[in-house]
């Protein structure tokens, strides 16, 4: 049984932020272990087992050793670790910056209302559309950002149909990312033109830097 102020860590790295509107910025990342989720195209798959059990005062102290005001607490599904509310709170009063990466599964009610929520709302195309907790979209604040992966058209249109269907602009900022290596990022840009969708199209930065690769 794991102690209540602990945490399985798959890895803790600094780079530049991929995704979200901090998008270049230099960024500290912690990812925790572990998802009961099992996307299609998902690029952390080494993360849903292994990792090691670090206090969170061990995790304080490692994101400290750089020099960054961004941290990044993502996965796997880090809302799946308990104590990940607990480590997002002490990343907020330590002044840090801090966002969570989380996959839309989860109650995000308990989140320390500092923290900016980048969450996905799972697409047909990623195998996890059941998954989804609608609830979620009424949790949004105005500083978080719902985040869409997009396969192919079909996602794309049930994606259009979930902005109008739920008001979606009008809760928080929304992003449309093409699915790495198989949906053409030129062409999911030409349908957000054509449809003059109110959304952010974002490509991953660090995969065109340093390509699929971990800890990066
Ligand atoms: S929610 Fe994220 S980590 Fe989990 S399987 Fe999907 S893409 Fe991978």
């Amino acid at each position: 049984m794991p102690e209540p102020d602990h945490l399985r860590i798959t890895e803790i790295f600094h780079s530049l932020q991929g995704e979200s509107l901090t998008v270049g910025c230099p960024t500290v990342f912690v990812r925790l272990t572990g998802c009961p989720l099992r996307c299609g195209y998902c690029d952390t798959e080494y993360a849903f087992t292994g990792g090691e059990w670090m206090s969170l005062d061990a995790i304080l102290e490692r994101v400290a050793t750089w020099r960054t005001p961004y941290v990044t607490v993502t996965g796997g599904e880090p809302l799946a670790q308990p104590a990940c509310l607990a480590l997002l709170a002490r990343l907020c009063d330590a002044g840090y910056r801090v966002s969570l990466e989380t996959s839309g599964a989860r109650d995000i009610a308990h989140v320390d209302p500092r923290v900016v929520r980048v969450m996905d709302l799972k697409t047909p195309g990623s195998g996890e559309v059941d998954q989804n907790l609608y609830a979620n979209l009424d949790r949004l604040e105005k500083h978080d950002q719902l985040k869409f992966v997009i396969c192919d058209r079909d996602d794309y249109e049930w994606a259009q149909d979930m902005i109008v269907r739920h008001a979606l602009p009008a809760r928080c900022e929304i992003l449309f990312s093409p699915s790495y290596g198989q949906q053409d990022p030129a062409e999911l840009a030409d349908w957000i033109l054509e449809d003059q969708l109110p959304v952010r199209f974002q490509l991953q930065l660090h995969k065109q830097l340093w390509g699929d690769v971990p800890g990066r």
